[in-house]
């Protein structure tokens, strides 16, 4: 197919234009030296579709198919960033979608459960993450406003696409000390909200600025 031969060239090329987009996140207020590594290795541009590959490290998202978006990798940095992971974490992520911000976290934590509800966006993401060789991730086909009780507690929660609300049962499901990252509002006007779960009954919520987000489609998001 042509591809082969190609190959190892535009690999470099990649890899140059990733080591300044790393310099992008750093100065954009990314300063966690494990999270700049992840971004540093996970190959974006291997996770969108090929016509826009040329893209892949510009800071917007870009669409995957089914209405969908992989999101904007500095957003996702923030994210990550915000879960504040140091290796041996359990981490539920609801919104698979490339498997991009799933491919990151399997390099911050220990385990990642990650549940996607379009069957086949969650098949490709299964399938990149193997090309990755990423092995410490499952991803479930589902509601993810449900969550997945059969894996919690979980020491880390994000949710990668908007709802009206956080939804109730991914606070049931973290952890004491656990931290949830994620969009929430009404559509138009997202807040990107950090939830710690100070005791069994004591959550501190705080705002990391606005956002904008896909739709959290579910039993606790909006109605599909
Ligand atoms: N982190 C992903 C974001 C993709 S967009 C990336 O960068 O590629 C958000 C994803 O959430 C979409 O794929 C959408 O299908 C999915 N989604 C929306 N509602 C969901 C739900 N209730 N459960 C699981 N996935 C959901």
């Amino acid at each position: 197919m042509g591809g082969l031969q190609q190959r190892p060239r535009e690999r470099g090329e990649h890899g140059l234009v990733r080591r300044r987009f790393v310099e992008r996140l750093r100065r954009n207020g990314i300063r966690d030296p494990r999270v700049l590594e992840a971004f540093a290795q996970v190959r974006r541009h291997e996770l969108v579709p090929e016509a826009l590959r040329g893209r892949a490290y510009a800071d917007t998202p870009l669409p995957i198919g089914e209405g969908q978006t992989i999101s904007a990798p500095g957003i996702v940095a923030a994210m990550t960033q915000a879960l504040e992971l140091r290796g041996d974490e359990t981490v539920l992520e609801v919104g698979t979608g490339s498997g991009y911000q799933t491919a990151i976290l399997s390099r911050l934590a220990a385990r990642v459960i990650s549940i996607e509800r379009v069957p086949r966006l969650a098949a490709a993401a299964r399938r990149a993450l193997d090309a990755f060789a990423v092995t410490n991730v499952v991803v479930h086909l589902g509601d993810g406003t449900q969550g997945r009780p059969a894996d919690a507690p979980y020491d880390a929660i994000v949710i990668t696409a908007g709802g009206p609300e956080i939804p109730e049962p991914l606070l049931g499901q973290l952890a004491v000390n656990g931290r949830l990252v994620g969009p929430c509002g009404p559509r138009g006007a997202q807040e990107l909200v950090r939830i710690r779960r100070v005791s069994l009954r004591r959550f501190a919520r705080e705002s990391l600025g606005a956002c904008r987000f896909v739709d959290l489609i579910g039993a606790h998001g909006w109605v599909g």
